[in-house]
């Protein structure tokens, strides 16, 4: 076992917070996916993190918070932003806001915009790592940049053995798919990333229309880091698929019964939720086998399904 994987306690928090004040980097799981936090008020834990993931330094990071107080530090909080925090916060909601330019936040970490992109987690564990911190705690997805999220401390080591100081096991992250993105610095209210919160209820609860920019072209994206690669593994995918080929790996979902191998369900029962939950470690398990493709049966594209459908569509481009 790793020695830099420890599973989380009060000691873990406390570990934790030394290597963020010492601009150092930790895993750390949010109900989302694993996170990789470091401190975005320190330039060398930015290079490092951003390094590391090999992530362009063009793709700004979301900033976690604890506090209204804290995010009112950072970020400029008009009624709607407040209405929509008191309904979805802590949860896997992040929202762009206008920024106040703050030394906690450099721009570095933020691509130099003049917008932020922030968010309260709900996980106890990242909550309590900002809680010791003090300070706003900037982390992206846990794996090298444009490859299958991680949403276990596993797949963490995986990705990066001993490049990260600690990793906090939490077990699996309870969702399994990132936080819907949604744009508050302009006058239309935009989703620039389809993710856990559904835009339906989004709307019911703030009776505001919301406009969906999910189409992302390579030259006109919608939020910075949509022009990458993502959530891909090292084998090609192929969508949509009933009968797989003799060397296919294969990823079913619902009643599909099939005398293949390898095959995996992402849920026997037809629950999307579980399907979501399932998604990434299914496609990390099947891409350790180096066959030449993997396979997947159609998923149905409604509630998460719709979000899993679109992780998988950019999982498939190649570039
Ligand atoms: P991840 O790297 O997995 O944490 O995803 C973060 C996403 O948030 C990326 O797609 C970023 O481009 C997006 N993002 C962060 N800050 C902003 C911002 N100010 N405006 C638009 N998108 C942003
Ligand atoms: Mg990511």
């Amino acid at each position: 076992m790793s020695e830099n994987l420890i599973k989380e306690s009060t000691c873990a928090i406390n570990k934790a917070t030394q290597i963020l004040n010492r601009g150092g980097l930790v895993s750390v799981k949010a109900e989302t996916v694993y996170g990789l936090a470091c401190d975005p008020s320190n330039p060398e834990a930015i290079l490092k993190l951003y390094n590391l993931k090999n992530r362009p330094s063009s793709n700004p990071l979301i900033i976690h918070v604890n506090s209204l107080e804290m995010l009112k530090e950072i970020a400029e909080v008009n009624t709607i932003a407040s209405s929509i925090i008191n309904f979805f916060w802590p949860g896997p909601l992040t929202l762009i806001l206008p920024r106040k330019k703050n030394k906690k936040v450099l721009d570095f970490a933020v691509a130099g915009l003049n917008t932020i992109a922030v968010r309260m987690p709900s996980s106890e564990i990242f909550l309590k790592l900002i809680n010791k911190f003090g300070k706003p705690v900037a982390a992206p997805s846990a794996n090298q940049s444009g490859y299958i999220s991680s949403t276990k401390a596993s797949h963490v080591i995986e990705s990066f053995g001993e490049d990260i100081e600690l990793v906090i096991d939490s077990g699996q992250s309870e969702y399994g798919l990132e936080s819907t993105i949604i744009d508050l610095s302009s006058e239309k209210i935009l989703i620039r990333r389809l993710g856990v919160i559904d835009k339906k209820l989004l709307e019911k609860k703030i009776e505001t229309k919301i406009y969906e920019q999910n189409e992302p072209k390579k030259n006109n994206p919608n939020s910075p880091g949509q022009s990458f690669k993502h959530y891909s593994p090292n084998t090609p995918i192929k969508l949509n698929v009933k009968n797989p080929g003799e060397d296919d790996a294969f990823l079913g979902f619902g009643s599909i019964r099939l005398n293949h191998k390898p095959f995996l369900n992402l849920s026997e029962n037809g629950d999307l939720n579980e399907a979501a939950f399932n998604l990434f470690h299914f496609l990390r398990k099947l891409d350790k086998l180096k066959k030449k493709k993997i396979s997947i049966y159609p998923i149905p594209k409604k509630g998460i399904g719709k979000v899993i459908n679109e992780r998988l569509n950019r999982a498939k481009v190649n570039e």
